[in-house]
């Protein structure tokens, strides 16, 4: 059996080499490094798959973040609502720009942000709320569409787990993942579900007024040529980030797919086992999973992970220690008990190996192991 990696990239990439060199080739023949044909075809042809206005290619999705929230005209001290159970860079991005973060637990069933948080944080004072589609299924975003309408609240959808997933929201509309609130951002971090060859991201929205801002931005603010009408940072897609994600965007339906099978897999193992909880799929979202998250109960998620280890099989702790407990977020301002959920979930969490690339012996030796741990 080949060893079981996290994330296997190097056979996916084996896979489509030849189209991967060719292009990558043709990038380095013709010199277009920075904003060539590559980075506009593959910006078109992401709004295209999407079904969005405007797809603003940048560096990564942290970046990605701070500029949707640069292009919302915020002011110091703004309050921005997230969820205490993400990754660092979607609550770092507020404090950067000296905006107020204002930390929510989220849902258990399906680790997002929970609605019912959102509306007890809200104040006078929020002007944003970012959720993240955590692990690649959507939060609800009919219930925080409606709260953003209400407040008058922008909304920014971290999409860089959640890249492919489709929202329906209760009259039967489906619209993809991060084209729903003003502002959507993703990432194409090499292990994302759209993952490039190192770093990259993008914004989309379907607001002409906001993509014009948006893509000045990320042009260090500039209007005219050399005319500079605000702020703004250096954020580029490089050309060859853009032809390899050319070719992997032909793929991520397959690649989505593969994904579900692993996971399907895996859930039937485990669905009558009353020690550990398989994810579970919201009715308004499909799930593209970017991590298999098992919830295992009465025992140590480390032990296990340490265990999974000494068989060979990697497996990662997403997330272990709350956004709410670390200092450079504001630590001292949170009660821990407002976030029971979350304290749960970062003692009981457990990813699997999750990519386009597991064999059904790897996923029955991944299920058989932790089986013989939970013994
Ligand atoms: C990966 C990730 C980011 C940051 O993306 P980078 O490209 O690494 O900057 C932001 N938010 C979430 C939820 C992520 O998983």
């Amino acid at each position: 059996m080949k060893k079981i990696q996290m994330v296997d990239l190097v056979t996916q990439y084996e896979k489509i080499k030849d189209e991967v060199d060719q292009a990558t080739q043709n990038v380095f023949q013709t010199a277009q490094f920075i904003n060539g044909p590559e980075v506009k075809s593959f910006q078109t042809e992401l709004e295209d798959y999407l079904g969005v206005k405007h797809v603003i290619p940048c560096a990564n999705g942290t970046d990605a973040l701070q500029i949707a929230l640069m292009a919302l005209g915020l002011e110091p001290g703004d309050e921005v609502i997230t969820s205490d159970f993400t990754f660092a860079a979607t609550v770092e991005v507020i404090g950067l720009l000296k905006l107020q973060p204002v930390l929510v637990d989220v849902d258990r069933d399906t680790f997002n942000i929970s609605i019912a948080e959102i509306e007890k944080a809200i104040t006078p004072k929020t002007k944003a709320i970012i959720p993240v589609h955590l692990f690649g299924q959507c939060s609800n975003m009919d219930a925080i569409m409606a709260l953003a309408k209400k407040h008058n609240i922008a909304v920014v959808e971290d999409t860089a787990q959640g890249i492919g997933a489709i929202h329906t929201s209760a009259d039967g509309t489906k619209r993809a993942a991060g084209t729903i609130g003003d502002i959507g951002t993703t990432s194409f971090f090499p292990s994302k579900n759209l993952g490039c060859f190192g770093d990259g991201g993008a914004i989309f929205t379907n607001n002409d007024e906001l993509a014009v801002i948006l893509r000045s931005i990320v042009n260090h603010g500039m209007g005219k040529r050399y005319y500079y009408d605000r702020l703004g940072v250096n954020s580029r897609l490089d050309s060859v980030q853009a032809a390899v994600l050319r070719i992997k965007l032909r793929h991520l339906d397959d690649y989505i797919d593969a994904r579900q099978k692993a996971a399907a897999y895996y859930s039937e193992f485990f669905k009558d086992d009353n020690r550990v909880e398989t994810p579970k799929i919201a009715d308004y979202s499909t799930h593209v999973f970017h991590q298999y998250t098992l919830k295992i109960k009465g025992l140590d998620q480390f032990g296990l992970q340490e265990y999974l280890k000494s068989k060979d099989i990697p497996a990662m702790i997403y997330y272990p220690v709350p956004l709410h407990t670390q200092k450079a977020y504001g630590a001292d301002e949170y009660n821990h008990d407002d976030f029971p959920v979350t304290n749960e979930l970062c003692e009981c969490v457990i990813s699997l190996p999750m990519h386009t690339e597991l064999s059904e012996e790897q996923l029955s030796y991944i299920c058989e192991s932790v089986k013989s741990y939970l013994k």
